[in-house]
């Protein structure tokens, strides 16, 4: 370095130096007191960085090397600002960039730690989904990689409503970029348009949908749609207007015509016919 050039870069160290002390007054020249090196803590949302930074002899030409204590992040590689280095850039530019760089890390840090505590607890309940109730059960799928997208494969058991039995209807579950501070998209495919609306209109009114924070898990979601199912898929007797359980399906009555097929309790049935009622489905009127 000639005298020329150490008094030119000591003006830019001096001009920088400047800059940073207005700007950053948490970071020093450390012991040494060289203004080519500076470090000390900068302030993120709810949080700090400790930053050290080193100036070439011959910045602004080139960018300066930039360290972040706890990571092991190459920023001049990482940071556009360094990547894309301009002579007209001060070192206070590249501090901003770097706090905005690390700001953003945090958040998708804390995103894909939410995302894996949604996958565990889909995980925890699954086995009671599956295992669900002698009407339904629920299988929780995964289609993609993706820890943002689900679905559910509701499946209704041989002892359902007939009109179910043996169908499965798909509830897609889909956590939207701005998760989970906006609620999860959910979508369901039933291969009917009335049931479809019935559970979507079901989903609208549902906790906790209705009032969704980011306390909530989807993993309720999938609970409480086994709920909705279970009241949904078991036969009920057009007479006395309770669930047929399964245990009293072994002799309950019912109507042959196929598109009809409702299930009677057969006391209720006996009991009609004594009252002087004719052996006719009360649904749609043919002999049962
Ligand atoms: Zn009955
Ligand atoms: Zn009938």
């Amino acid at each position: 370095m000639t005298e020329k050039e150490r008094t030119e870069y000591f003006k830019i160290l001096t001009l920088e130096a400047k800059l940073i002390k207005q700007k950053y007054k948490t970071l020093g020249t450390g012991r040494s007191g060289k203004l080519n090196q500076w470090s000390g803590y900068i302030p993120l949302k709810n949080q700090t960085a400790y930053v050290s930074l080193y100036i070439p002899k011959n910045f602004p030409n080139e960018p300066p090397v930039i360290k972040v204590r706890g990571t092991r992040t190459n920023f001049n590689e990482e940071l556009d600002i360094l990547k894309n280095w301009r002579r007209g850039y001060h070192i206070t530019d590249v501090l901003d960039a770097l706090r905005e760089y690390l700001e953003r890390r945090r958040v998708d840090d804390r995103i894909t730690k939410r995302l894996a505590e949604e996958l565990q607890r889909m995980k925890e309940v699954s086995r009671t989904l599956l295992t669900g109730s002698e009407f339904v059960s629920i299988g929780i799928r995964r289609d993609t990689p993706s820890l943002r997208e689900y679905s559910l494969r509701v499946t209704f058991s041989r002892y359902s409503r007939p009109k179910f039995r043996g169908r499965s209807i798909t509830v897609r579950i889909t956590l939207p970029e701005e998760y989970p501070t906006t609620k999860p998209e959910i979508e369901v495919s039933s291969g009917e348009e009335d049931m479809n609306l019935k559970i979507e209109n079901y989903l609208e009114n549902m906790q906790p949908l209705r009032t969704w924070s980011r306390d909530n898990y989807i993993s309720e979601i999938a609970l409480s749609l086994l709920k909705f199912f279970d009241n949904l898929a078991p036969p009920t007797c057009p007479i006395c207007l309770s669930k047929i359980t399964k245990e009293e399906q072994g002799d309950a009555a019912q109507c042959r015509n196929p598109k009809c097929q409702s299930i009677y309790h057969s006391r209720c049935l006996e009991a009609w016919i004594r009252q002087g009622y004719k052996k006719e489905c009360v649904v749609c009127g043919k002999p049962i």
